[in-house]
């Protein structure tokens, strides 16, 4: 996987981002598909689940585990993990964790993981096998932090490090966004409210989703994406959970506004 790194203003001295994931829910190449972007032979046009890793003061945190996690795990070379952070309990972005055995089996401890209490129902459900009876050595060790009211307005220390929460919907379902320092993550995503916005004021770098340019129930299409972004204003804007729809990453680059990119897998941005 090539890298490519952007050096911007992410409020921690030695913070850096990498986006291991920039695709919509099937990922891009879509199976069985054959449109030109699932053609593509751009490295950009190849798409895993949406999620990102966040590495600042030797904290690493990585924002959900979808079915992708392990690849991206190996991909970005990732060796040890100190917490997962989930945005909501979709598939794409929680059908991985059964991988994080892994780091269990690395430093002997159970794996933080921060959710909402829907989240945590989901969890419990899928991976019902890693909260029963049983402790067996090769179930995975998961330890549940709430993600709750008290939460989402006083934010959450992760390993030392402030995290504030930024709640958005998407569609009838809440989503959590993640900022730290000046960086912050918002995927799946169709209303923000002014409360979330008020807590994105001075961010510089901005991970944000946008599907399609078509309408889409529990998605911003890419025009409201752009109107958000200017409402936020960072410096720069990378775009990720996008589907085939919204075209070839090339053809894509060309439309958007001064500051605002898109998003792909592999993409690292540092601290400048
Ligand atoms: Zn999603
Ligand atoms: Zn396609």
């Amino acid at each position: 996987m090539v890298n490519v790194i952007k050096q911007h203003d992410l409020g921690y001295p030695l913070m850096k981002v990498t986006l291991l994931g920039t695709g919509t829910s099937q990922g891009v190449p879509v199976i069985g598909c054959k449109c030109n972007v699932c053609l593509s032979e751009d490295h950009r046009d190849k798409r895993l689940r949406s999620s990102v890793f966040i590495e600042v003061n030797g904290v690493n945190v990585v924002v959900d585990t979808g079915p992708d996690f392990r690849t991206q795990m190996l991909r970005a070379g990732v060796e040890s993990l100190d917490a997962i952070l989930f945005t909501h309990e979709h598939k794409d972005h929680v059908a991985g964790l059964d991988d994080v055995r892994a780091f269990n089996q690395i430093n002997g401890l159970a794996m933080q993981v921060w959710a909402s209490h829907d989240v945590e129902s989901a969890l419990k459900r899928d991976f019902h096998y890693a909260f029963g009876e049983s402790k067996h050595g090769g179930l995975p060790k998961i330890l549940i932090n709430q993600l709750g009211e008290l939460e989402e307005n006083i934010g959450i220390t992760v390993g030392g490090i402030d995290v504030v929460l930024l709640p958005v919907m998407h569609g009838k379902i809440k989503v959590m966004g993640f900022r730290v320092g000046d960086f912050a993550y918002v995927t799946d995503v169709n209303y923000i409210p002014d409360s979330t916005f008020e807590k994105m004021v001075g961010v510089k770098v901005l991970v944000i989703s946008a599907l399609r340019k078509k309408r889409h129930p529990s998605h911003f299409t890419l025009d409201e994406v752009l109107s958000v972004v200017e409402r936020i204003n960072p410096v720069a804007t990378y775009l990720t959970h996008l589907s085939h729809f919204i075209g070839k990453h090339e053809d894509l680059a060309c439309e958007l506004p001064e500051g605002v990119f898109v998003g792909f897998d592999g993409l690292v941005i540092e601290n400048n």
